[in-house]
């Protein structure tokens, strides 16, 4: 690397947690933990079958509790501790394995597991257990209300103008286990090629956005990320 980029966008996705364990979204079967994304993941699919939705998600949010961050999310707590620039992590992840790693300046894009939000009074909170269609709203106090704070299809991603922003003024922008097909982080690459920005793809194969990127670096991410991470910080130390 040429000189030391310091103004750096990390985009993750399902992929850097498969390696702890947690599944990723498009496998083979093109299903979620064997649902149809449609029958669970949308303001549709909740409106008409709640106990599934929730049943689903008290699934995933108790797994979290058997997984840990591997050395792919290590790598990036570590990167930015130790970065002289700016900084942003954005995870696709509704899981708290980045937070767990360490990592500060980090915004979940599509919402998070260990969190609760009220339809009727909008409050949101952190909530680790099982949700229910009788979960009771700790602000308004009403029940049937209760949802997962999860950006469901259909709906808007979260933190977007802070995320563009930081977009627009990358000089390096790093993709990781995203598969490249859910819009608009699909979009990224070309917001930060668009503002000059460098862009690298790590994934254990091409995907749907490789070709915009300038680099690929294929295989896993315990493998890659921590590779890449004392890539970066060795030229900072001599930049
Ligand atoms: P995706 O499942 O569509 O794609 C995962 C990508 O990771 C694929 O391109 C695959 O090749 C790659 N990959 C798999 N294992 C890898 C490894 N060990 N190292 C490097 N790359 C690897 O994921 P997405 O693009 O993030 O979209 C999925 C959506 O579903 C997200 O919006 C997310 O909210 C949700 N989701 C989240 C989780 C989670 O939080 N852990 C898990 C499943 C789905
Ligand atoms: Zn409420």
């Amino acid at each position: 690397m040429s000189k030391s980029p310091d103004r750096l966008v990390i985009l993750t996705g399902a992929g850097i947690s498969a390696e702890s364990g947690l599944p990723t979204f498009r496998g083979a079967d093109g299903l979620w933990e064997g649902h149809r994304v449609e029958d669970v993941a949308s303001p549709v699919a909740f409106a008409r079958d709640p106990e599934l939705v929730h049943r689903f998600y008290n699934l995933r949010r108790a797994a979290l509790r058997t997984v840990e961050p591997n050395a792919a999310h290590l790598a990036l707590a570590r990167l930015e501790a130790a970065w002289r620039g700016s900084f942003l992590l954005v995870t696709q992840n509704v899981d708290d394995l980045h937070d767990r790693a360490g990592s500060r300046r980090l915004l979940h894009m599509h919402g998070e597991l260990i969190r609760a939000r009220c339809k009727a009074c909008r409050h949101g909170w952190e909530w680790r257990d099982d949700l229910s269609p009788d979960s009771i709203c700790p602000s308004c106090g009403k029940s049937g209300r209760v949802r997962p704070d999860i950006v469901w299809f259909g709906e808007e991603p979260l933190h977007l103008g802070e995320i563009f922003d930081a977009l627009s003024r990358a000089s390096l922008f790093i993709a990781i286990g995203t598969s490249g097909h859910v819009y608009p982080a699909a979009g990224f690459v070309d917001v930060a090629r668009g503002a000059g920005a460098r862009a690298i793809e790590i994934n254990l194969a091409d995907t749907a956005a490789s070709a915009a990127f300038d680099e690929r670096r294929t295989g896993p991410a315990t493998d890659l990320v921590p590779a890449l991470v004392e890539e970066l910080l060795a030229a900072q130390s001599v930049g």
